[in-house]
C-alpha cells in the first residue's frame, strides 16, 4: 500500500483502570475510506478521537500525515489542521449564523480574509446543498441541515482526513438519507481520506474500501464491505451483524 496517512502501531489506552483500546494496529492509505462498526462501548469513538488527540493514548504510536502524536502542542496543532471531525451532535455555535459558523475557523485559524472565507463557505454550502440557509441560525434548521452545515464547516478547513463519529445516529429517520447522500458524494468526488463510525450498512457497501469491526477495545475483523457483510468470519462479528441487519 502507499505510505500510510494514518498509522497506529500497538496502541493501548486506559480510562483509569479500564483498558479501552487493546493493541490497535491500523494503517490507512491516502484516500482510503473506512467504516468502523461494533457494539456500543467497544471503543470506536475513543479510537478515532485518538487520531486528532481529543483523547490521549498511553502506549504505542500514532502517526498522522508523517507527524507523530506526542505531547508537543505544535505537532498536535499541525495534525488538527489536517483532520476534520464531524460528531453525532453537530456542535455548531448557536449564536452564530451558518455562514459565521463556517468562516470562524478559516478567519481565525487559517488567517483567511473574510471575503475569501465567505466565498469558500458558500462553495461548501452548495456542495452540501443548503446555500439558501447561509444567514440562518442553527436553531432554525432541521437536524439533517445542521449536520450538513457541520460537514461543510469541516470542509472549509481544507482537511486531508475526515473523521465522522456516528453522524446520522442522532437524526430523525427521514433526515438520515440527506446526510448520507452528502457523505457519499464527498467520498466519491473528493478523494479525501475518510474514517466513519456508523452502522449504516448501505453507506458502508457503497463507499467503504474497508470495514473494521471492533469489540471490547480490539479490532476483531476487517475486510472489504461485501466480504465483511456476506461472509463474516468471527463469531462476535456474526452475532453483531445478526443484531443490526
Ligand atoms: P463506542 O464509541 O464504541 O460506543 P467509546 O469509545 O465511547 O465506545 O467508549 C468505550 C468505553 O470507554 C465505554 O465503556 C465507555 O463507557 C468508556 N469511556 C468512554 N469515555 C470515557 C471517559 N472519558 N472516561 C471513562 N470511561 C470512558
Ligand atoms: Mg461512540
Amino acid at each position: 500500500m502507499a505510505e500510510a496517512i494514518i498509522r497506529m502501531v500497538d496502541v493501548n489506552k486506559w480510562y483509569g483502570q479500564f483498558h479501552v483500546l487493546r493493541n490497535i494496529n491500523l494503517d490507512v492509505a491516502p484516500s482510503e475510506r473506512i467504516v468502523i462498526c461494533g457494539p456500543s462501548g467497544s471503543g470506536k469513538s475513543t479510537m478515532i478521537r485518538c487520531i486528532n488527540r481529543l483523547e490521549e493514548h498511553q502506549q504505542g504510536s500514532i502517526i498522522v500525515d508523517g507527524i507523530e502524536l506526542t505531547n508537543d502542542l505544535k505537532q498536535i496543532e499541525a495534525i488538527r489542521r489536517d483532520v476534520g471531525m464531524v460528531f453525532q451532535h453537530f456542535n455548531l455555535f448557536p449564536h452564530l449564523t451558518v455562514l459565521e459558523n463556517l468562516t470562524l475557523g478559516p478567519v481565525w485559524v487559517l488567517k483567511k480574509s473574510k471575503a475569501e472565507a465567505e466565498a469558500t463557505a458558500m462553495k461548501y454550502l452548495e456542495r452540501v446543498r443548503i446555500p439558501e440557509q447561509a444567514s440562518k441560525y442553527p436553531g432554525q434548521l432541521s437536524g439533517g441541515q445542521q449536520q450538513r452545515v457541520a460537514i461543510a464547516r469541516s470542509l472549509c478547513m481544507n482537511p486531508k482526513i475526515m473523521l465522522f463519529d456516528e453522524p446520522t445516529s442522532a437524526l430523525d429517520p427521514e433526515m438520515v438519507k440527506e446526510v448520507l447522500d452528502v457523505m457519499v458524494s464527498l467520498a466519491e468526488e473528493s478523494g479525501m481520506t475518510m474514517l466513519c463510525v456508523t452502522h449504516e450498512m448501505g453507506f458502508a457497501r457503497k463507499v467503504a474500501d474497508r470495514v473494521i469491526f471492533m469489540d471490547q477495545g480490539e479490532i476483531i475483523e476487517q475486510n472489504t464491505p461485501d466480504a465483511f457483510f456476506d461472509a463474516p468470519q468471527n463469531e462476535r462479528t456474526k452475532l453483531f451483524l445478526s443484531q443490526i441487519l
